[in-house]
């Protein structure tokens, strides 16, 4: 018996259970190709990451005496898709059991159960035996309920895997740290400088530029610095835990005009692509924590694993409940184009000009800069989510459709109607200014909402409550705004809706 076991890019688990034995009739089958390369236009830095990565972890299996078949991107025997790929090796290598494990993504799930209902051969399918949660266990647990809160997902989720509690009470007396993780960033401790990993792109970069693949982006061979093997994701953990962890919860909201990453740990590229599992990346950061008492405070390490714990199951949950609708969801009726400066970083405000130029420049933007810049001002000018999405989904190296999708069309772009958040992520300008440095170095004046140097945020903030106020007239949690929209002077919201306009259509400008 033979058999072809498929490998995609994001299954790179080393820890998986195929591994155990190595048996010379088993072949793994990975494939780099642009099927995967052109579905959205992605940033170079991410189809290097992934493709190096891919590489690596052929190596490995390879060096631990397993069978494999590679195509790398430029190869002239590469069928660049995955059906024809899979056809023909099981015909080359007289295959008769072809296996998979199971994608994260509802188009691969779905391009796989189709070619296997083709296929003369057996075929299986496995668990990626990566999360915590099954694709299902996230809607069973919500089974009749109105209202999918993370928070009580979370607290599941702490009891099942016994993570920070004390029996069945949580660590620290309370569940959630939230209030306490809200300092803005003015340099009162350091931040270490970055883990540095030794490693050679320019063979793929060559080949990526070969076999031309369109890609938008900046890199830099010196520079290129995310970890492509597993031993470096370990790396990165252990210097996550001994560098940032202590200030993580802190400053897990702020944002500074020169420092990039902050106290975050960089780790999502190496979960994404199973190098790293989330349970040894939970269970290693809590195990330093304890170690550490004395200089770590249990609001650092909740704040972390509830992200990892918490909102990366969750979002996988709400994921596979809701698709394939979800891609399709646009609640909020938003149709108006995503403004070419998404690409360049070419604005004057500055905060969407440090955003976005460090998405471009790192494929990475943290948290906050995602939803509370980027997002906030994509919903704001109602852009439409598809727009959206295909931005996000190709500038970050963490962005997989299954993570993606629920932030951004859900709790970015509130295009689902409320699966996911209660409310819209939207901001005037004195939250930035509350979290940030960006509003002192702007050319707009963050307290102005309609005169000449107004800050946009403020202007396309209290539009956005006005346009948007009947379909919110029933949420509790927009009461107090939608009160103070309705007691706003008439000739000043008339003033604001007239510089929105103006701000909407002559975005470019801005
Ligand atoms: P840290 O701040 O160090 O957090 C630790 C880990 O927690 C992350 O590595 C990540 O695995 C997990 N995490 C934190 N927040 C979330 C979340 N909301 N959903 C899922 N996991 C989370 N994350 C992605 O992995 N891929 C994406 O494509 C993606 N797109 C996003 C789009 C928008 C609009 C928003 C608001 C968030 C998005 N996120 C995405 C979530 C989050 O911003 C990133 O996971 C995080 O910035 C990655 O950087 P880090 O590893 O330094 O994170
Ligand atoms: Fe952004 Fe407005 Fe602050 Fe400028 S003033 S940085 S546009 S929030």
């Amino acid at each position: 018996m033979k058999k072809l076991r498929l490998l995609l890019g994001d299954q790179l688990n080393s820890q998986h259970s195929w591994f155990e034995n190595v048996d010379k009739n088993t072949i793994y089958l990975m494939a780099e190709m642009q099927q995967e390369t052109d579905y959205v236009k992605h940033h170079i830095q991410k189809v290097v990451a992934f493709f190096l990565s891919m590489r690596n972890f052929a190596d490995d299996l390879k060096s631990k005496g397993h069978e494999v078949i590679y195509f790398k991107i430029s190869a002239e025997n590469n069928a660049q898709d995955l059906e024809k790929i899979i056809t023909k090796c099981i015909e080359e290598y007289q295959i008769s059991h072809f296996e998979y494990q199971l994608p994260d993504e509802y188009r691969l799930d779905k391009q796989l159960k189709n070619i296997c209902s083709t296929l003369k051969t057996e075929s299986k399918a496995y668990d990626t035996e990566h999360f915590y949660t099954s694709r299902t266990e996230l809607t069973e647990f919500f089974e009749g309920k109105k209202l999918l809160l993370m928070e009580n997902f979370y607290r599941m989720m702490r009891k099942k895997h016994h993570v920070l509690m004390q029996g069945s009470q949580p660590e620290g007396n309370q569940w959630n740290f939230d209030k306490d993780n809200r300092l803005k960033y003015k340099g009162q401790v350091p931040i270490p400088n970055e883990i540095t990993f030794n490693q050679n792109i320019e063979g793929v970069l060559n080949e990526i530029e070969k076999a031309n693949i369109t890609t938008f982006g900046k890199i830099d061979v010196k520079k290129f610095n995310w970890p492509t093997s597993r031993e470096d994701c370990l790396k990165q953990l252990d210097y996550f835990c001994e560098n940032l962890l202590t200030h993580f919860g802190d400053y897990e909201d702020a944002m500074h005009t020169d420092q990039k990453f902050l106290f975050h740990s960089r780790l999502s590229f190496a979960m994404n692509s199973k190098m790293l599992s989330p349970k040894e990346v939970v269970e290693t950061v809590v195990a330093f924590y304890h170690e550490n008492e004395d200089d770590i405070t249990i609001s650092q390490v909740e704040g972390f694993v509830r992200q990892i714990l918490g909102w990366r199951e969750y979002v996988r949950g709400i994921y596979w409940k809701e698709m394939p609708n979800y891609a399709q969801m646009n609640a909020l009726e938003n149709h108006n184009k995503l403004p070419a400066f998404y690409w360049t970083g070419k604005t004057k405000m500055t905060c969407m000009q440090k955003a976005i130029s460090q998405s471009l420049e790192e494929a990475y933007a943290h948290h906050i800069q995602r939803l509370m810049i980027i997002g906030n001002f994509s919903l704001l000018t109602q852009i439409h989510p598809d727009e959206v999405d295909a931005w996000y989904l190709g500038v970050y190296i963490d962005a997989i459709e299954w993570v993606e999708l629920p932030n951004t069309r859900g709790m970015s772009q509130y295009a689902d109607g409320g699966i996911l958040a209660t409310k819209p992520y939207v901001s005037s300008g004195s939250y930035i200014n509350k979290m940030s440095n960006y509003c002192a170095n702007c050319h707009y004046n963050v307290k102005d909402k309609f005169g000449e140097k107004a800050c946009p945020f403020n202007t396309l903030y209290w539009n956005f409550l006005d346009e948007k106020k009947q379909y919110f007239a029933n949420n509790q949690r927009m009461g107090m705004m939608l009160n103070m929209l309705k007691k706003m002077n008439p000739e000043e919201l008339a003033k604001i809706k007239e510089k929105a306009n103006h701000i909407i259509e002559n975005i470019e400008q801005y």
